[in-house]
């Protein structure tokens, strides 16, 4: 068997044209600009390259972008003092602090400083609250992103035996929420799980979200079974080069799945296209109009 394919660009490419649109009415009929403010503190290079990106696809979508770029010594109090700025901003409908913040950040204190409203990474307690009790919230944009390509592959997802390889906040918890949500029947693995092969062989849809370069191989996968690969690891190739790789061995798990992500293409063009999409929400509830179905 050899997997379909799960074009993550395209489908980002879909769903940024449905918030450009969508943005587009909101300035006609409302003659409001949802407005995505991004924090970035310190030079991390790879965290430079998604807030340039972010950036970029906000403005293309019709949308307002404010980035604020701070030194890698900014204090807390200035952090939390321009976090309370944007929440008072009503030109701004969505507020990201890119993560990690440097060492001498309280990266909780931080994240809860912001207006759980403008949290359209959903990584504040209340929406991680909220998202757990099944209650209207903020969803984090990556699991958002592998949700909505496993419900455009499999149509329901009611009763499928769901394994999320990973507990992080950011990903394996919310992302393992949604999937309960939608009925499947969900594990959790990580670190400390005994005979994870056996655990993700039970799967109809594994979720790899380990930061483990191609650690999952193909005989780790029930034939069939639909593979969402989050991870983003760059190693080293031939010719004195580098290239990106997910958490799974593509050749192989392509090779048994039904359908799996590939890396690049995948869930990272979606993760942006969420967040676009997280911050139109954000602007049509603080407004009460309709949100984007
Ligand atoms: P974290 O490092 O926060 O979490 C990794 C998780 O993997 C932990 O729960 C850890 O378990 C688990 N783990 C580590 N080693 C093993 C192992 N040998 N077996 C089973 N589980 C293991 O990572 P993130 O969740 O932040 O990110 C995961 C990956 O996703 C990374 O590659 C990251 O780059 C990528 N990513 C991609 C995004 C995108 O837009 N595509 C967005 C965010 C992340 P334990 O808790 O026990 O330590």
């Amino acid at each position: 068997m050899t997997a379909q394919i799960i074009d993550g660009k395209a489908f980002a490419a879909t769903v940024r044209a449905k918030v450009a649109t969508h943005v587009a009415r909101l300035k006609e009929e409302n003659n409001l600009t949802p407005g995505l403010a991004v924090v970035l503190v310190g030079e991390d290079p790879a965290s430079q390259v998604y807030v340039r990106s972010k950036g970029k696809q906000t403005i293309e979508a019709g949308m307002k972008s404010v980035e604020h770029r701070l030194d890698p010594d900014t204090t807390e109090d200035a952090l939390l003092t321009l976090i309370k700025q944007l929440n008072d901003d009503a030109t701004i409908h969505g507020i990201l602090v890119q993560l990690p913040l440097p060492a001498h950040l309280d990266e909780d204190l931080v994240i809860n400083a912001i207006d759980p409203a403008k949290d359209v990474d959903g990584f504040h307690i209340s929406n991680v609250g909220l998202l757990g009790t099944g209650q209207k919230s903020m969803v984090p944009c990556t699991p958002l992103g592998c949700l909505m390509m496993l419900r455009d592959h499999h149509g329901s997802l009611s009763g499928l035996d769901a394994v999320v390889i990973g507990r992080s906040n950011i990903v394996g918890k919310p992302m393992a929420q949604l999937l309960l949500g939608d009925s499947c029947t969900v594990t959790i693995a990580h670190s400390r799980t005994k005979d994870l092969p056996d655990v993700v062989r039970r799967a109809d849809i594994v979720v790899a979200a380990v930061g483990r370069p191609q650690m999952v191989p193909g005989d780790w996968i029930k034939p069939g079974a639909t593979v969402i690969d989050v991870g983003i690891n760059r190693i080293d190739a031939e010719g004195g080069k580098t290239r990106l790789v997910g958490d799974v061995d593509y050749e192989s798990c392509a090779a048994v799945a039904g359908a799996i992500t590939p890396v690049p293409g995948g869930v990272g063009p979606m993760t942006i296209a969420c967040l676009l999409a997280n911050t139109v929400t954000a602007c049509c509830r603080a407004n009460g109009l309709a949100e984007p179905k």
